[in-house]
């Protein structure tokens, strides 16, 4: 088992610390050759979704990302990456598309930059969950099953193949979002 995690900007390290600790092999996915290689799943990390969105534009990794969800390569995006995912973006552009959500960016407001919680997630139990100048999906299609919601508001998901979060499991020590998603594989 291979996982490629997207090291454009954000919070790429956590997520390789995460998978280090579940002694699963992974590598940084810098440019459109590293794209190439074998990998089993693709982690996106959190960070800035636009500066991310740009550079998967200008590496030429827009396409062949949004191809491999097609063809059913697991991917999992927390954060930035929900937004990357996401079919629309409430005051912002398409990215990838791939995952039949609308998604609202910085949706807990200016003032409410980041917060710690604790909510049950998909059949797995109460997980930590960290949010940073997050968004939530304010509507997703009947493909995608919600795994957690917090007030009330969709903070994670799965279609098929896509798994997103709002939060980012990889800065709490809880490995189970990880096994989760690595169970998809
Ligand atoms: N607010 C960021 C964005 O719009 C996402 C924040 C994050 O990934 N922690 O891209």
């Amino acid at each position: 088992m291979k996982i490629g995690i997207l090291a454009l900007q954000g919070a790429f390290i956590e997520h390789k610390i995460m998978l280090d600790a579940l002694d699963v092999e992974n590598f940084e996915i810098r440019q459109r050759a590293d794209f190439s290689r074998d990998m089993d799943g693709l982690i996106i990390p959190g960070g800035e979704s636009t500066v991310i969105g740009k550079l998967l534009a200008e590496l030429e990794l827009l396409e062949p990302i949004k191809n491999a969800a097609e063809n059913g390569l697991p991917i999992f995006g927390a954060c930035a990456g929900m937004i990357l995912l996401a079919q629309k973006i409430i005051d912002g552009m398409t990215c990838l598309g791939v995952m039949d959500t609308v998604v609202r960016r910085n949706a807990y407001g200016r003032q409410l930059g980041s917060f710690r919680t604790q909510a049950p997630f998909g059949g797995i139990g109460e997980i930590p969950m960290v949010f940073i100048r997050a968004p939530y999906i304010t509507e997703a299609g009947e493909a995608v099953e919600i795994l957690a919601t917090v007030d009330g508001n969709i903070v994670a998901a799965r279609q098929n193949n896509l798994l997103a979060t709002a939060f980012h499991p990889e800065l709490t020590g809880d490995l189970r979002v990880h096994q989760y998603f690595l169970s998809m594989l």
